[in-house]
Parts: C-alpha cells; structure tokens; sequence
C-alpha cells in the first residue's frame, strides 16, 4: 500500500473493548497478570512496553520500511542511546554539519568513554571513505543537512559502511519517510526528531529509531529504551499517530510553499545565495533528484549585508514567528549563528526557515516587507 494509506491505517486497530475508531489513549502505568502468571497481550510495565508507544513503533516502521523500530522521548535520546551502544575506543564519522546538540553528546556527556570521533564532509563519499579505520562503527549522515540543506548520496556512503563493516544511520529528519527513504538504498537504521513533521503540529517532542534488520546498536538501544527509561509517554504517542495521519498531505503543502519562497528569494535583489535542494543553483540539488522524492519545506538564505542585517529582517517579520525547531503549521525564522554559540560555522548573514503551512502569497509578502525595510 502507498504511504497515504499506511499513514492512517499502519499500526492502528478498531479498539477491542469499544470498538472506538481512534486509538484510545492508555492512562496505565501497568497491566494485570493472568492467574497463572502470565502478560497475555504481552504489556508488563509501562516503562518496558506500552500499547500507545507500540503502535507508534510499528507506524513508523512500515512508513520507513523498517523491519522494528523504537519510539524515545525525543531526538536526542535516541541518538544518547545509539551512543551508549557503542564500546570505549569506537570510531564514528559524522556530518561536519551534524545538527549542533550531537556534538554534544560525544563532547559533554561521553568524553570519558573515549570515542574517536571524525567530522567529515558527507557529501564527499571518497572523503568519507578515507575516514574509515578498522575500529569504525558507525557511520552518521543526515541529508537533507542543517543548516545548509546540503545532500549526502546515501547509497554511496551505504555501500562505504557495508565494505568497513560499520553501521550506517541517517538522520532523516528533513526529509520524513514521505520524501525520502534511505533503508531502501542500503542504509541500516534511521533516525528522526518526530518532534518535527512527523508529529507536525509542534505540540509534542519525540524521537524514533528504525531498523532495516537485526543488529546489536539496535537491541542494545532497546535496552537504553526500557530499561534505562528514554521512553515517550502514553500521550506523546498518541499525538504523535494523530500527526502522522495527514504527514503525507502536509508535506506536499510545505514542498510546495517551500519552492514557491526559494524561487521568490532566489530572485530578490538584497539575498546573496538561497540554500534549497529544489533549486537548480544548489550544489546538491541533482543528488537530492536521485534520492528524494521532493524537496521539503526547509531553507535557509544569505542576505548581502552583515549579520545585523540578518537580524533585522528576523526583526520584521509578521507571519513568520522567530522560533527554533521546524516542521509545524506556523512558518518560522530563525538567526542559526547566534543561537550554535561562538565556534559555530554558520554563516553570520544567514537565516534558516521553515516552511509552514500559511498561504504561499502571504509568505512571500512578510518577507518582501521584511526585506524591503533593511
Ligand atoms: C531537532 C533535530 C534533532 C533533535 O531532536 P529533538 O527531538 O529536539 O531531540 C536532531 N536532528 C535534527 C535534524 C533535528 O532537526
């Protein structure tokens, strides 16, 4: 079945005992055993396995088309629980872009498991294979990238993990399995902040982790899930699946608001360069026609000028809100540069956007007056 039609129907059942349509919402932190001892539906303890969190992981698996998948309590756990797979003295190659909190993971909490750590330039596939060393476990890309949207070729850098006996995980979060999905080319898990498109409606944080097969990150992962308590709870969940049921329908909506404001920015005299996968100028956009399915609804722009005049056009805007985070209904604008801190590499006169879900003509006109002014 297309994805439209596994997005309102994968994971979800007619509740047994109601027969309510929706998926109920569980309020239990535990279940009651037979008399002889047994779980029959196989719920314990909600910390270990729940019905909400259980239909979201299997959701999510079939629209990605995984084989299993593991729902945490937002992006960044899964990522901590990827890394508390890992064994001191592991090598990892990242994104030298990777989304700036990852770095963080490895810099301020593990540093005392001594982990190697190689920040390459992913859209490169030779420089990511020089990188590899026998010790390699893992290879992390994240395509589209933040906050240049640049384009990592994923079968490439799965055919470099598959010959370094590593495991390749792409953060898929820009993209969402509507409009790319990297298990199909040889990637071995996926991960996404589902605090994004995916639950869609910026109300809720989430993370999920989904695997193409078996492997020992992913089921030492589910140990950090369950036993050391990274999970979603019950109601995040279930938000979650309530925004899943129109991902696809949205993103053709910010796909296409998404090229109409690239095309307008493209051609506004005061913006030196417009980073998005649709437009024909980007580096990355033949690679992003190869393996994606449409461009998104992520951009960013660098104004001519310096970064007060960046500032200023954050500063004037009405239908766009200044905010960080992406995927919801509302448009947001936001400075990168100031917010990455001091060692960043985001250039100072560029504003990252995302696109949301307002109409495209309004858009265009708050950033015409928005631009106009500075
Ligand atoms: C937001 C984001 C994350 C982190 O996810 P959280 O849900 O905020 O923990 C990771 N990667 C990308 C690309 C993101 O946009």
């Amino acid at each position: 079945m297309r994805i439209e039609t596994r997005a309102v129907h994968a994971g979800r059942r007619v509740d047994p005992a109601t027969h309510a349509v929706n998926t109920p919402l569980y309020l239990t932190s535990t279940f009651e055993r037979d008399a002889d001892g047994r779980y029959p539906l196989g719920f314990g303890y909600a910390r270990e396995e729940h019905p909400n969190r259980a239909m979201l992981e299997e959701c999510l698996a079939s629209l990605e088309g995984g084989t299993d998948a593991l729902a945490f309590s937002s992006g960044q756990a899964a990522a901590t629980a990827i890394v508390q797979g890992l064994e001191p003295g592991d090598h990892v190659i990242a994104p030298e872009d990777v989304y700036y909190c990852w770095k963080k993971i490895f810099a301020e909490i593990f540093p005392k498991w001594t982990f190697a750590v190689d920040y390459a330039d992913m859209t490169d596939p030779a420089a990511v294979a020089a990188a590899v060393r026998p010790s390699t476990r893992v290879i992390w890309v994240e395509t589209p990238s933040n906050p240049l949207l640049r384009i990592t070729p994923l079968a490439e850098i799965a055919a470099i993990g598959r010959k370094a006996n590593a495991i390749t995980i792409c953060d898929s979060t820009f993209a969402t399995p509507v409009l790319q999905r990297p298990l199909d080319r040889g990637i071995d898990m996926v991960v996404h902040s589902t605090t994004k498109y995916i639950g869609g409606h910026s109300d809720v944080v989430g993370g999920i982790l989904i695997t193409r097969h078996q492997n020992y990150l992913f089921e030492r992962a589910r140990k950090s899930q369950r036993f050391g308590g990274m999970i979603p709870s019950a109601f995040d969940c279930w938000l979650t699946m309530r925004g899943i049921s129109t991902l696809p329908w949205r993103m053709r909506a910010h796909c296409a608001n998404g090229m109409q404001v690239a095309r307008f920015l493209e051609s506004h005299p005061k913006v030196e360069i417009v980073h998005y996968p649709g437009l024909e100028s980007h580096p990355g956009h033949a690679a992003a026609r190869e393996q994606m399915d449409a461009f998104g609804g992520m951009m960013s722009f660098q104004i001519r000028g310096c970064q007060d005049k960046a500032m200023g056009v954050a500063a004037r805007v009405r239908v766009f809100t200044r905010a960080t985070s992406l995927g919801g209904p509302h448009s947001f604008i936001e400075h990168r540069a100031s917010i990455e801190g001091p060692k960043t590499k985001t250039p100072p006169n560029l504003l990252r956007m995302s696109i949301g879900l307002e109409h495209p003509e309004d858009l265009i006109a708050d950033l015409d007056q928005a631009l106009e002014s500075v």
